[in-house]
Parts: structure tokens; C-alpha cells; sequence
């Protein structure tokens, strides 16, 4: 492995090993808000830390940031667990911030005590506008020179719940001078009366982000707190609270950040996800329309089709869109190796073979698939009357309509050769069905001269008599836009688009009756399939997971 193969971060971790780090110290961690479901974007952020974690064979902590008790639920932190396992990734320890709240306190204690933190009394509104602008300083809060003595007994008020919610702030006392904003005097605590889904109601103060993530990396002793790119002016501030709990014999754990991946016509934020679920847009978190892992997951996209996707895209310096197209070919790639073929009509149209004997059925042997000898083979019925795509017959056309036309012969794949001689209508015009007559010395790999014919043009199909009806669920992008929520000024579901979803009844052929919610399929010529959980026996409800090839990149 060469340097220039190593992307930057690995650079960082590389020369923190040459320099005065060990190997044994190194510890990542992946430190999701239980706010909601996990996206693909928290899919980059996970294979970078767990994949660190491999390649140095080092511990990688599932650290939930769970500071907000009004955002926060014991459902999401379930189903953030569940994705990661999926994902294929193994945590070394399952951990809570809100295990560190008594740590925390005692640490602001200490900090009151050195003087380096005080409560302020005035409202979020008055402690906004002294914070002054970037170009000019700040202004000194009134209550900055409180005596540590009277920080003390009102932070112990605050713990307590003997003061409403926004009574008190609890401030680091920094420097309101400071070009950094965030260095002017950061509040570190606020009172919520509010139940928490794992303290309860035991604390009545929680902890600021920034006063909580750097001591819980310290705490756990992260080695690399790999964030992303818009905490950059946060580093400067997680370094000043390390600076007041630091010991020297312990490891000082350094934030560094990568940019956030963005995945066209789709957005990527647990705030805007919850949106469309809670305006009943999609039918959920795990919705297949959805980029949640939940929802890929759903949609019958594999974990490794993620994980090759994240690595393909790699970390970055800078913030991009991903077209959502390279994501579906990760999809493709995987699953043409490991899906079994069948054959389904979305569209039905009958076709009579007019000289196959009535009442005669037969079982033609069929490759499971031939990407993969070992997946074996499997009988599909024929009879006098299929079904075809309507899509696929016309009475006229082109030459390079190598379907079916009027006069002219197809291959049904796996069967025989046939010839339309026919298109039965109704009265205003609309195809009934079609009659043909097929080839009877032209079945496939029977070995004769019929069977070797070539004609141009194979097509799926099912046996009339033997189709099993199914619920297809067809699902198109969820917004028409690339970039749906980059106009600050518009909201985002203007954006929507109101045909992501087309549901048919579509006829299968019958070794599909046992399928199981997940198993997933390449149906001939349509595309990748999945069994929906919706499933019951009477009914198999597919979700088409991507189509054979890209039909947007015209
Ligand atoms: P959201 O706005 O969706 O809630 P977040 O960053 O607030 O995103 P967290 O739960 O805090 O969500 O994220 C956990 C980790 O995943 C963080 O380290 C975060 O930086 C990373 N992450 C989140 N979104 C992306 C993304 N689009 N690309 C890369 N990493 C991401
Ligand atoms: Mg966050
Ligand atoms: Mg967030």
C-alpha cells in the first residue's frame, strides 16, 4: 500500500503513528443522535470509522449523542443498533452520553471552580444579540463576574429543578472578543423539564453538544473524533474543554473532518426526513422511497451494495452531490451476482399459441442464473396461453422493434420460437390478445436445428393457467429535483414528486409462491426485485429495487 493510496484521513493516522501515538491508543468512534433513522450519508461517516477500525484493528465505539431529551427516542436508538449490525459492522462498546451526565457535571463544577464557567440569568434572546458580530466584539454579560460561590449554588438550583427552563444558562467564560463566535462564551448547560428516554426525569440540566462530544471522546478515549467538515470552527473550542479536563497521562483525542456526502434527488437530513414522514409523504422511515438504510434496506438494497458505494466514494475534503444513479449502479453490480432469475409481466397480454395441443402443459428446465453455476435450475410451466408485456407486441413497427410484430417470430426464453399471426381486438380498437403459432421442434437447448434458429428479439413471459397474481409496488425518485433543499428560500417538498409510487398486479411465475420478505429477485428484462414485509400468503407484494440499467442517463 503506497501513501498516494491513502486517502487523507489515513494520512492524518498515519503520521499521529509515526509521531507520538501508538497503535494500541487509536479508537474511532461513530456518534449518531437517536433523532431519527440513519441515512446514506451516515452510511459514509459509518464505513470510514468501522472500516478504520478493521484496517487498524482497532475498537470503534456506537456512541449515541443522546443530549436532547425532546428529539430523542428509545425507537430510533433500536433501529440506529439495527442498521449498523446490518451494515456489517461490530461495535466494540455500546455508549451514551447521557452515561456521562454525572461526569459532565462534576467536570462544570470544576470549571465554576477555576473560574472558568458562570451561570447567567438573562434569556437566550439577550445573550444572542451581545455575542455581536464576526467584526466586532462581543459584550459582556452582567452576570460574568458572578462570585464562584453564587455559580455554585445556582448551577446546584438548576440540577435540582428549582428553576424553570430559561431561567439560568450555565457559560464557559472565555473570551467574547474572540473572531470565533462560538468561542464567546458558549452556553455548556440549560434547563429541560423534560423526560429523557434513559434518565428519565433524574436530570433537569443537559448538556450543550460542544461541551459534551470532545469529554465524551476523552472519557472513552477516542483517538480520531472524525466529524464533519461544518464543525471545522467547533475544533477550536472542543480543544478549550479538553484543555480544562485533560490529564497528561491520559490520550487527548483530536476532532478532525471530512465532508458531508450528498445523494441527488433525495435529501439527507434526519430533520427533513422526519418531514416527510410526519406529513405523510411516505409511509414511514423505512418507506422504499426513503434513503434511510431502513428504506434502502426495504427497497432490496444489499449492505455490501452500501458499503461498496460508500468506499467508491471515499472521504473528501469537499462537499458534493452524488448522482443517485452511482448508487443504483452498486445495486445492479451486486445484485446481477447474486439474484436468482425468474420471470413476471407487469403489463399482461394474452397470447394464444393456436397450435399447441389444449389441455397440454409442460415443464421447461430453466438456469437460476448464469452468473452463478451453483444457484442450480428450476422448472417453469408452458401451456397453450402466456401472458407477455403488452409493451411488447405490435402490429407494426420498425425494424428495430425486435419484439413481437404481426408476421413475424420471437424466442419466449427458455420455451420455443413463435410467430404472431393475429391481434384480437374489441370494438374500439383495443388488443385482446394475440394469436400465434410456435415451433414445436424449436425448444430450447433441445439440441435440434429448430432449436439453434436464430431470431432476433427474446421475450419474458408467464403460463396463463399457472401465473401467480402479485403486487408489484414501481417506485421512481422521490423528488424531481437533483438538489431539492439547496434553494434556502423554497421548501423542499415543493419538490416532491407526486409519482414515486405505481402499484400493479402483475402475474408470476409459480416457484415465486414460496418467496419470504427479503428474498430478492432479477425479474427477466425488468429489473431487481424484493419481497415486501406487506406479504401474506394470499398476496406477495414485490418492491422493485432498481431497473436492469439506467434509464436516466439519456
Ligand atoms: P442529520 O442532519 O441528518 O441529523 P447529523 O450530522 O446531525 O445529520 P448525527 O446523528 O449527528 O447526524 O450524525 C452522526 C455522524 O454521521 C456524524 O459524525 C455526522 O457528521 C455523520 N454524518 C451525518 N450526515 C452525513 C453525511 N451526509 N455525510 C457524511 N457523514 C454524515
Ligand atoms: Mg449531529
Ligand atoms: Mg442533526
Amino acid at each position: 500500500e503506497t501513501r498516494e493510496s491513502l486517502n487523507f484521513i489515513e494520512h492524518i493516522i498515519e503520521d499521529d503513528l509515526a509521531g507520538d501515538y501508538v497503535h494500541d491508543q487509536l479508537c474511532f468512534r461513530f456518534p449518531p443522535e437517536p433523532n431519527g433513522y440513519l441515512h446514506i450519508g451516515h452510511a459514509s461517516s459509518i464505513c470510514l470509522n468501522f472500516g478504520l477500525g478493521l484496517k487498524y484493528d482497532a475498537p470503534v465505539n456506537l456512541r449515541f449523542d443522546d443530549t436532547n431529551p425532546t428529539k430523542e427516542e428509545q425507537e430510533f436508538v433500536d433501529a440506529i443498533k439495527k442498521d449498523v449490525a446490518w451494515l456489517g459492522y461490530e461495535w466494540a462498546n455500546e455508549c451514551y452520553a447521557s452515561d456521562y451526565f454525572q461526569q459532565l457535571y462534576d467536570w462544570a463544577v470544576q470549571l465554576i471552580k477555576d473560574g472558568n464557567a458562570y451561570v447567567d440569568s438573562q434569556s437566550s434572546e439577550e445573550i444572542a444579540t451581545q455575542k455581536g458580530t464576526p467584526s466586532e466584539p462581543g459584550q459582556a454579560s452582567p452576570y460574568r463576574d458572578r462570585s464562584v460561590e453564587e455559580n455554585l449554588e445556582l448551577f446546584e438550583q438548576m440540577k435540582n429543578g428549582d428553576t424553570p427552563e430559561g431561567q439560568h444558562v450555565l457559560r464557559a467564560k472565555i473570551d467574547m472578543a474572540s473572531p470565533n463566535m462560538l468561542m464567546r462564551d458558549p452556553v455548556m448547560y440549560r434547563v429541560l423539564h423534560k423526560h429523557h428516554h434513559r434518565t428519565g426525569t433524574d436530570w433537569k440540566i443537559f448538556p450543550m453538544y460542544d461541551w459534551t462530544h470532545g469529554e465524551s471522546d476523552y472519557i472513552e478515549q477516542v483517538s480520531h473524533s472524525l466529524c464533519t467538515l461544518e464543525f471545522q470552527p467547533h475544533r477550536e473550542l472542543y480543544d478549550w474543554f479538553l484543555d480544562q479536563v485533560h490529564q497528561p497521562a491520559k490520550l487527548r483525542p483530536k476532532q478532525r473532518e471530512f465532508a458531508r456526502r450528498n445523494l441527488s434527488h433525495t435529501v439527507v437530513s434526519k430533520r427533513k426526513l422526519a418531514r416527510l414522514v410526519e406529513e405523510g409523504i411516505v409511509n414511514g422511515w423505512d418507506d422504499p422511497r426513503m434513503p434511510t438504510i431502513s428504506g434502502l434496506r426495504r427497497r432490496g438494497y444489499t449492505a455490501t451494495a452500501i458499503r461498496n458505494f460508500a468506499d467508491s466514494i471515499g472521504v473528501g475534503k469537499r462537499e458534493n452531490l452524488i448522482d443517485v444513479s452511482h448508487l443504483e449502479f452498486c445495486a445492479r453490480e451486486d445484485l446481477n451476482k447474486t439474484s436468482p432469475r425468474v420471470m413476471t409481466v407487469l403489463d399482461p397480454l394474452k397470447v394464444v399459441i393456436t397450435n399447441y395441443p389444449e389441455g397440454q402443459e409442460e415443464f421447461l428446465i430453466s438456469e437460476n442464473n448464469p452468473e452463478d453455476a451453483s444457484a442450480g435450475e428450476r422448472e417453469v410451466p408452458f401451456s397453450r396461453e402466456i401472458y407477455i408485456e403488452r409493451a411488447d407486441f405490435r402490429e407494426e413497427a420498425n425494424r428495430k422493434f425486435f419484439r413481437l410484430k404481426l408476421g413475424h417470430e420471437v424466442r419466449l426464453k427458455n420455451a420455443y420460437i413463435i410467430k404472431a399471426e393475429k391481434a384480437i381486438k374489441d370494438e374500439d380498437g383495443n388488443i385482446l390478445e394475440v394469436h400465434c403459432t410456435y415451433d414445436e421442434d424449436s425448444k430450447s437447448g433441445s439440441g435440434t436445428e429448430a432449436s439453434l434458429r436464430k431470431v432476433k428479439g427474446t421475450l419474458h413471459w408467464v403460463s396463463a393457467s399457472h401465473a401467480l397474481p402479485v403486487e408489484v409496488r414501481l417506485y421512481d425518485r422521490l423528488f424531481s429535483e437533483a438538489a431539492p433543499d439547496a434553494d434556502k428560500d423554497k421548501d423542499f417538498l415543493e419538490f416532491v414528486n407526486p409519482n414515486s409510487l405505481e402499484v400493479v398486479t402483475a402475474f408470476a411465475e409459480p416457484s415465486l409462491k414460496d418467496a419470504k420478505a427479503g428474498d430478492r429477485f432479477q425479474f427477466q428484462r425488468l429489473g431487481y426485485f424484493v419481497v415486501d414485509p406487506d406479504s401474506k400468503p394470499e398476496k406477495i407484494v414485490f418492491n422493485r429495487t432498481v431497473g436492469l440499467r439506467d434509464t436516466w442517463a439519456k
